[in-house]
């Protein structure tokens, strides 16, 4: 599979140093075990060959249904799980095999908003004591430092200063997820991953977290892999789109061209299903048979095909490569 490039819109020019973040080639496989002697017997192939690049600054939104492999990607880039082969480039060091130290310098710089802020926040800590633990642990700053750089985070995150004193269970669920943003900003990292960061949340707050995010993004000078299921949300966030199906790559390109006009029958599928906010406008939904197929027995040929309403032959035979079609929007499909 080729390498996508990610660029901002308007810009097709491409330098080396400008990536943040190349990844070739990622596949990360879960073993399955089997048999009375506990043997694999095969594996859940959850990311099966992806390539692409992230440039500096710039935020690549991530979509489709769960099990496609979207957070799985974003956990591996962040070496929470072990990469089954291919290799993770970030800032122009490999980081595929590191560990131990370097591990911990790396993580540093990459840092994660969790789809679920309650979950990863402890609930006996108070606020102020969670978000300077990762500056405490990095830097060694006295208390009154570390207490002024948390209300300082405190404050960009847009919440107030007696927040540091309470806990977790006190806020709401936007509230939390403001405490999940300000404890990743908190060693000043270079990339965020966001997986899934407002999809737990009342829509009337989506909105509110999505711009914090956006604000945070130009102050901070942040780069982003947006991950979500919701079209509507990605596009509000991302300057390009990668789709995945089944731990592929089905479909990458600006966000305009995109949505304008998607290529990819998958991505066709799930743009077909976004709400128009006129209820005057008609649209065709496009329904697809059957439900992903299994990620350890995937089809044979182009992993859509059983439920591809443009199928033909050639499609169950040979597994389409991700090429360039237009300026920037590149697909995997026989049909181009
Ligand atoms: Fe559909 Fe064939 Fe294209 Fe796959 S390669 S998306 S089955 S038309």
């Amino acid at each position: 599979m080729s390498i996508v490039s990610v660029h901002k819109q308007g810009d097709h020019s491409s330098s080396q140093s400008e990536n943040l973040l190349e990844i070739k080639n990622l596949k990360t496989y879960y073993p399955v075990k089997g048999g009375f002697l506990k043997r694999t017997i095969g594996n859940v192939k959850a990311v099966d060959n992806i390539s692409f690049e992230l440039k500096k600054g710039e935020t690549l939104g991530l979509v489709g249904e769960s099990g496609c492999g979207k957070s799985t990607a974003g956990r591996t880039i962040l070496r929470l799980l072990k990469p089954t082969e291919g290799q993770i480039l970030f800032d122009g060091k490999d980081i595929t095999r590191v560990s131990g130290k370097s591990l911990r310098e790396i993580r540093k710089n990459m840092q994660m908003v969790f789809q679920d802020p309650y979950a990863s926040l402890n609930p006996m800590q108070m606020i102020g004591d969670i978000i300077a633990e990762p500056i405490y642990n990095f830097s060694k700053k006295s208390k009154a430092d570390l207490k002024q750089e948390v209300m300082g985070l405190l404050e960009k995150v847009g919440l107030p200063p007696d927040a540091y004193y309470k806990y977790a269970h006190e806020f709401s669920g936007g509230q939390r997820q403001r405490i999940g943003i300000a404890r990743a900003l908190a060693l000043k990292p270079k990339l965020i991953i966001a997986d899934e960061p407002v999809s737990a949340l009342d829509v009337s707050v989506q909105s509110q977290v999505l711009n914090l995010l956006k604000d945070l993004q130009e102050e901070f000078d942040l780069t982003f892999l947006f991950i979500a299921h919701d079209l509507s949300v990605v596009k509000h966030m991302s300057d390009r789109i990668g789709v995945m199906y089944l731990g592929n790559m089905v479909e990458v390109s600006n966000k305009d061209s995109l949505y304008a006009n998607p290529l990819h029958p998958y991505t066709q599928a799930l743009i077909s299903a976004i709400p128009t906010p006129d209820p005057r406008v008609k649209k065709e939904r496009i329904i697809l048979k059957g439900d992903v197929p299994s990620p350890i027995n995937p089809p044979t040929g182009c992993t859509f095909h059983p439920r591809c309403p443009m199928a033909m032959e050639e499609c169950s035979r040979s597994k389409p490569v991700l090429k360039e079609v237009k300026p920037s929007h590149r697909v995997a499909c026989h049909l181009y």
